[in-house]
């Protein structure tokens, strides 16, 4: 490995031992993108230490008073992470698991994330450890509340735009959204992305970070002279990403045959693919209760109490849930069943270990969400921009410039696997191709 990037690794390692999220996403994207480190002007810059911590990062309390009148404070966090080409964007997290850690890992991912979009967004994260799991909908909006009160002084359309991840969906969005505006006084609309279509959102945003995902997996098996007609795909989660492949799957005629939670997962052998059954997806996470177990009783599947869904065989596999959700022994299983593609959903949903035995077995061909889960934010940026002209484009003119970024994120990451004598490893390409973006944007701009 490049002597420089060795000595930035072990700093890193010193300084964050307690940030283990944060230190396994960017330990790997050092091993990834070391091919591309011979230039010298990386370390006359220090550039690697600039690209992998965030520039600024704010850390605020968030106190709430729940129905029954008793205060509560929840920890409330926004990594800015970079602004090399463009403003801070990124979603916020509500969830008990939410530390610095997990923030300072989303908002590096998102910053490679949003680099290949070709929209010139800079990335971020945010979060807080509020559990929104059997919350009222008032409680929900006095945290979101709380929560705006915080953080809109460090944020706006041109410093930091804010959207959903786990717990943060749009009914989120708008208590946020409008608290937000309360504050400035003004509709500044394209402070938050992810917004109702009543009030300045984009459509096919809902389902866009599934719809992309769908997309580059597309891009994939037309590389091998395949579509995605009759294949099966185990996903796992059963939120908004999964949601969004389980349904553009169908639409293009393969079919997701298991979601999960932490209950454990179902297995629908003809698919998560009616209107019914993605209708009532929605509702599962809609209640709140984290399980899947209720569309087993619904319609009649198994479910497997406290199991993972990577031991049914299919032809694909889309992490769709949280980070480090597949450890060695799942990819073991995965590769035994002699699955053909890995496709993240999920922001880092494997294991380093894992990841590695995946990406260099020749069997199963892997993608990473920094590539193909752009979805979400791409139309995030599409809302922006929408934004800003005060329009409003159609169902189809969004979902076709979708395709068309998650095919471009595709090329990038194809061409730079190619130019660095990678062969097809999707990975390492796609963190070549961001990492070669932001760095000539960094240098262009000076110190
Ligand atoms: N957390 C989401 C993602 O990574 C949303 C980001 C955004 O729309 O700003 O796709």
């Amino acid at each position: 490995m490049n002597e420089y990037a060795v000595r930035v690794a072990a700093q890193l390692r010193r300084r964050y031992a307690h940030e283990p999220e944060y230190l396994q996403c960017v330990l790997t994207w050092l091993e990834m993108i070391d091919p591309a480190l011979d230039d010298p002007r990386y370390e006359k810059l220090d550039l690697l230490t600039r690209m992998v911590e965030p520039e600024r990062m704010f850390t605020f309390l968030v106190p709430w008073v729940d129905d029954r009148g008793v205060a509560h404070t929840s920890h409330g966090y926004r990594a800015q992470f970079s602004s090399a080409i463009g403003p801070y964007k990124g979603g916020l997290r509500f969830h008990p698991g939410v530390t610095s850690s997990v923030v300072k890992f989303l908002g590096f991912e998102q910053t490679y994330k949003n680099a290949l979009t070709g929209l010139p967004i800079g990335g971020a994260a945010g979060g807080a450890d509020f559990d929104p799991r059997g919350k009222s909908d008032r409680e929900i909006m006095r945290f979101c509340q709380s929560f705006m009160n915080a953080l809109y002084r460090y944020i706006g359309a041109d410093t930091d735009v804010p959207a959903g991840d786990i717990g943060v969906g749009s009914r989120e969005i708008g208590y946020l959204y409008g608290q937000y505006k309360r504050l400035m006084g003004k509709a500044e609309s394209s402070a938050l992305t992810g917004k109702g279509l009543t009030y300045g959102g984009s459509k096919v945003r809902q389902e866009a970070a599934g719809s992309g995902t769908i997309y580059f997996l597309a891009r994939m098996l037309e590389h091998q002279r395949d579509t995605l007609e009759g294949k099966t795909i185990a996903a796992s989660g059963f939120g908004n990403m999964t949601w969004g492949v389980c349904r553009k799957a169908a639409q293009l005629g393969a079919k997701v045959v298991t979601l999960s939670g932490p209950d454990g997962y179902i297995y629908d052998p003809e698919g998560v693919c009616t209107q019914e059954k993605l209708d009532f997806l929605l509702e599962l996470r809609a209640s709140g209760r984290d399980k899947v177990a209720p569309y087993a009783q619904r319609f009649g599947v198994e479910f497997f109490p406290g199991r993972k869904p990577w031991e049914i065989k299919t032809d694909i596999v889309i992490p769709c849930a949280t980070q480090n959700e597949l450890d060695v022994e799942d990819a073991v299983r995965i590769l035994a069943n002699d699955v053909g593609f890995y496709v993240e959903g999920a922001n880092m949903p494997a294991t380093a270990e894992a990841l590695k035995l995946l990406r260099l077995s020749p069997k199963i061909l892997t993608a990473g969400a920094k590539a193909s889960g752009s979805g979400g934010v791409a139309v995030s940026a599409l809302e922006m921009a929408q934004n800003s002209i005060r329009y409003n484009w159609d169902r189809e003119e969004v979902d076709n410039k979708l395709r068309e970024i998650m095919s471009g994120i595709y090329d990038a990451s194809a061409a730079a696997a190619q130019e660095y004598g990678l062969g097809y490893d999707l990975i390492a390409g796609n963190d070549i191709a961001a990492f070669k973006k932001i760095s000539e944007a960094m240098i262009a701009q000076g110190l």
